[in-house]
């Protein structure tokens, strides 16, 4: 599981080959009578590893990045019959979950029924109503699976060598039903399915041939490996070729729109953010925090202006006077030879704070290693934490750091400049400690795989959002105005997030109006702005994550600190809190409050 500040592979539809289906459920009845009882022991065997284990070969290209190589060698057909089945798999499952009574369940297991049912609902209702299977040509493509099995090293290369073998057969046939499937695409994700599906094409050049010639398999599978990537690179070739036909076709301005409009934006939210709330009222109260925020960082600004610039008046104007301020001090970074050095110098600071101030314990058998992002994973300089899947838990954890040395001298001063010396605290504070990693600890002691499997992202990003402010709370950073000046800068960014996400899916916000309120009101580059907008267009929700998750964690947070006035501890609500792992937080708020059992 990869979490980092990317935009995360979108759910591909996945298919069986009709000769591998297998039964390996309970029989509907026998299902219904197993669960009857609400017990959690019944419900735990019901929908579990041979539940999953259908799941999983009706979704294979997930399959691989959860680290269920079981299914490696099938490569999906995203046919109408494929469609169909998956449907009636989703449908029965639901049918099956909904006949357990909640409350006769224990709390963890009562989370594991909510996360999966409201994973079941989302893809029926993906299937039914959003329809992204008809006008997103970049969910067709092979690349993701390919790229892990070739360079991840769960087994020996000829092993997956044969699984990609076996993969390669039905490519053509894979594209084949994607031109089939899609109707008027947006002009935005064709534009996204070519470029992607060219990285496709590389993935199955010379590399792949020196992986093949150096390994022992026999001459015959050489040969038949060489001509099945032959024929696969003639279908993606092909599938491009008709997406730009496509683009020529849309480009006359019929195509589908990338916004997503209110309705398909309220049913979204309420499936893949599950904190209680709407989408509108998220909206509303970003509206108001960006106020609360910027006020803060004026008065912070005041109180520094003085020291940074004793000659020079500060600007009349508000947003001038904070965002000089801003990139004045931005200009106090690590150098590009110290980064690493100092990435690893922050983890253990990190971790010594968090123990010292009582705010949550801490595993010490596993341990964090810092690394620079090996080769097969750049293409994005964020950082990111690089965690094993539920299949394989004993496996270490990594905070991947920006590769800075594949970067110009101009593009590398930059992005020091951006993780300065303020920011890049939050940033490992939000990666690593006490932010994603060790909310993966707590989530990997859970042992559900239905939490794990589909976290949702409110609750894992919310976490590292909160963990940044606890941090601040607890005087991390010597409480300095500094400090909290980039605190904030770093919070306007993630609650601009939903301000630009909303505005552009449900208000009709403009490219140059999103521009604006991304470098103008939250201080970014023109880069990163751009950056933003290319992601909101290709994705609806996702930025929504961070600062519905963290704001509802803390608001969970002060009602306790108000209800248990004396019995409340910070320690305590924070182990209790990610003691249900990544289920929704509408959920974790009713557990979190109710008495232990
Ligand atoms: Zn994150």
């Amino acid at each position: 599981m990869r979490i980092g500040i990317q935009i995360s592979s979108q759910r591909v539809l996945a298919a069986l080959a009709p000769l591998l289906t297998v039964c390996l459920m309970l029989s509907p009845a026998a299902q219904a009578s197993a669960v009857a009882a609400g017990d959690s022991a019944q419900f735990a065997a019901a929908f579990g590893a041979k539940f999953m284990d259908r799941y999983w070969r009706l979704h294979p290209d997930d399959a691989i990045p959860a680290g269920y190589y079981q299914v490696a060698a099938i490569q999906q057909v995203p046919d109408e019959h494929a469609r169909a089945e998956l449907h009636r798999f989703l449908s029965d499952s639901l049918e099956h979950l909904e006949r357990v009574r909640p409350d006769a369940l224990d709390p963890a297991t009562r989370a594991d029924r909510a996360v999966l049912e409201s994973q079941l609902r989302s893809e029926i209702w993906d299937l039914d109503e959003f329809r992204s299977w008809e006008w997103n040509p970049s969910l067709y493509n092979i690349a993701q699976p390919f790229d892990l099995l070739l360079h991840t090293e769960y087994a020996p290369l000829e092993q997956r060598l044969r699984a990609v073998l076996a993969r390669l057969d039905r490519v053509p046939a894979y594209y084949a039903a994607a031109a089939r499937s899609i109707h008027n695409p947006t002009l935005e994700h064709t534009a996204l399915a070519i470029e992607q599906n060219g990285g496709a094409l590389e993935l199955l050049g010379p590399d792949l041939d020196k992986q093949i010639e150096s390994s022992s398999l026999s001459a015959a599978e050489k040969t038949l490996m060489r001509r099945r990537i032959g024929a696969a690179q003639a279908a993606i070739s092909a599938y491009i070729a008709w997406l730009k036909d496509q683009q020529q076709h849309l480009a006359a301005g019929s195509a589908h729109s990338f916004r997503i409009g209110r309705e398909h934006y309220e049913q979204k939210f309420a499936f893949d953010i599950a904190t209680g709330d709407s989408a509108s009222e998220l909206n509303q109260r970003a509206l108001a925090e960006k106020e609360r925020v910027l006020t803060r960082m004026d008065l912070l600004t005041e109180q520094l202006w003085p020291k940074y610039f004793p000659d020079t008046a500060p600007p009349a104007e508000r947003l001038e006077r904070i965002g000089t301020l801003i990139r004045a001090l931005s200009m106090q970074h690590v150098s590009k030879a110290g980064y690493t050095g100092e990435v690893k110098q922050l983890v253990s600071d990190l971790t010594q704070w968090v123990q010292d101030h009582h705010l949550i314990a801490m595993d010490p058998d596993k341990p964090l290693k810092v690394r620079i992002t090996p080769d097969y994973q750049q293409g994005a300089t964020d950082a990111s934490i690089d965690a094993p899947g539920p299949y394989n838990p004993g496996a270490p954890t990594f905070f991947n750091v920006a590769p800075l040395d594949s970067l110009s001298p101009e593009q590398a001063e930059s992005y020091l400049q951006e993780y300065n010396r303020w920011v890049l605290p939050i940033l490992a504070i939000h990666e690593a400690i006490p932010g994603h990693y060790v909310q993966l600890i707590y989530a990997n002691k859970s042992p559900s795989l239905i939490k794990s499997v589909f976290a949702n992202t409110a609750t894992v990003e919310g976490w590292a959002v909160y963990g940044e402010r606890m941090m601040m709370e607890s005087g991390y950073g010597s409480d300095t105005a500094e400090q909290w000046l980039f605190y904030y800068k770093w919070n306007l960014r993630e609650i601009c997030n939903v301000l630009l996400d909303y505005g552009v899916h449900v208000q009709g916000m403009s490219e140059a109006e999103a521009l604006q309120l991304l470098t103008h009101e939250a201080f970014q580059t023109d880069e990163e702005a751009r950056g933003k907008w290319r992601r909101v267009q290709l994705t609806a929700v996702q930025l929504d994550a961070y600062y519905a998750g963290s704001s509802a964690i803390l608001a969970l947070r002060e009602r306790l600190k108000r209800e248990q006035a004396g019995q409340f501890t910070l320690e305590g609500f924070n182990e209790r809190l990610l003691s249900f792992g990544s289920a929704p937080l509408s959920l974790i708020s009713e557990l979190v409050a109710a008495p232990a059992r």
